[in-house]
Formats: structure tokens, sequence, C-alpha cells
């Protein structure tokens, strides 16, 4: 059981100042009837707001398909921002929502957004295997010979100390391909191929772990069911 305000706050539909005006609203009901007061201890699951269950009272998955020219930060500084395309009280959130690591602002496609830190960690930490797989647009033409240059291991990038893990790649033509890779270090997929002489013109993600974008829109995001453990 939480206190009303403190959970209405948390998932950010209001500050926990602002809780007691959202609650003499009549906006929020415990079990069907209008609840009274912000201070009240209640079970998220028998709350609604405007009628509604609460959204993801017990932490937040989504899945976003990220177009490029969005940065995953939360600044204004720098441009347009993916938190611009998800519901606006996301980040009033806590824990805040963030990006599950990170794409370029030049890259598209499947992005991961959590405020549960546990799974956070989980799929971004360097010992995390999680597959990744990208489809990526090159300027010339591909050389089978890249696919046994990636998946031996022991390709060095530049001011690295410890070489790529092997990587599966897939040659789709002649100037386009699917890269799988267990890693997430920076601009990692464009390094990897500016370091056999190619250059990545497009780049967009096509899956994460077990997530696949399927049929969501560009721009567009959906809720997930959180795998914990
Ligand atoms: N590798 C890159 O170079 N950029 C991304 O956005 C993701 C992987």
């Amino acid at each position: 059981m939480r206190r009303l305000d403190q959970l209405l706050s948390a998932l950010g539909y209001c500050s926990r100042k602002e809780a007691m005006a959202f609650v003499k609203d009549g906006r929020v009901k415990l079990g069907g009837v209008v609840v009274k007061r912000s201070d009240q201890r209640v079970d998220a699951a028998q709350i609604t707001v405007d009628d509604l269950p609460l959204e993801a009272p017990d932490g937040l998955l989504a899945i976003l398909h990220k177009p490029v020219g969005y940065s995953c930060t939360h600044s204004v500084d720098e441009g347009p921002n993916i938190y611009e395309l998800l519901p606006a009280h996301w980040p009033d959130r806590n824990p805040v929502v963030t990006s599950v690591g990170r794409l370029d602002k030049d890259t598209s496609g499947l992005l991961l957004v959590s405020d549960i830190g546990s799974l956070v960690h989980r799929y971004t930490s360097p010992k995390s295997d999680i597959e990744k797989t990208y489809l990526v647009e090159v300027d010339k033409a591909l050389d089978p010979a890249l696919k046994e240059v990636f998946a031996k291991g022991d390709l060095m990038l530049r001011s690295e100390d410890k070489p790529c893990l092997p990587a599966r790649l897939e040659i789709v033509s002649d100037l386009t391909a699917r890269l799988t890779i267990t890693e997430g270090r920076y601009h990692q997929v464009r390094r990897m191929f500016a370091s056999q002489g190619w250059h990545v013109e497009k780049l967009h993600r096509e899956r994460f772990g077990p997530y696949e974008l399927g049929d969501l829109p560009e721009g567009e995001w959906r809720m997930l069911e959180p795998m914990r453990g």
C-alpha cells in the first residue's frame, strides 16, 4: 500500500503539492468510488485516474520506432529529442524514464525506453550479451570477406584496448547488409565498417534481444510487458 499523493507524483500525473487539488477534482477513484483524501494509503491496482487504470504502476517498458534526426538525450539544447515523441508526463515519473542505451541521432529504428533501473542495467551492462541487429547501407559494394573479418572477434577499433566481440554479417545486396552485435560501444557499427574502408550511409536497428519493431510506424511507440529477473 502506498500513499496516494506519492503514487500519483511518482507516476508523473501531478506533483505531490498538486495531488490534493488533483484528488479534490474527483479524477481519482479507488475500486470505483471517488477518493477524497490525497494522503490515504491505497492499493495501486484498485486506482483509476479519469476512469483509466494507473499507467504502469510497477515500472514501464516501451518500444519506440526512432526516426533519424532525434537524439537520445533529455537536453533540449541538441535539437529534437526522443522524449518529444513520448507522453509528456513520462519524464516526470520517478524513477525517470530513459532510453535503454542510445542510438545516434542519425540512426533510426528500435529503441527501448524504461524506468525500471534493473532492466536498463541488465540490457546495457557491458556483460550483457543481448543481440542487436542493424540494417546497414554503405557507400560502395560490400565484400563477402567482411563476414569473416567481423566474425573472428579480433577487430580492433581506434583508441580501444579490447577487440570487438564476434559479430554476424549477412550480406543482403551490393550495398546493404545486416549486422548483429552483442556489444554497444560508441558508434560501434559505423566504426566497424569505417575500420575496413566502408562508410555507413544509413543505419537502422531492427531488433534488440527478443524485441522487434514489427509494423510499428516511425515516430510511434507502444507499451511492452517487462521481462523481470
Ligand atoms: N552503432 C552505431 O554506430 N550507431 C548506433 O546508433 C548504434 C550502433
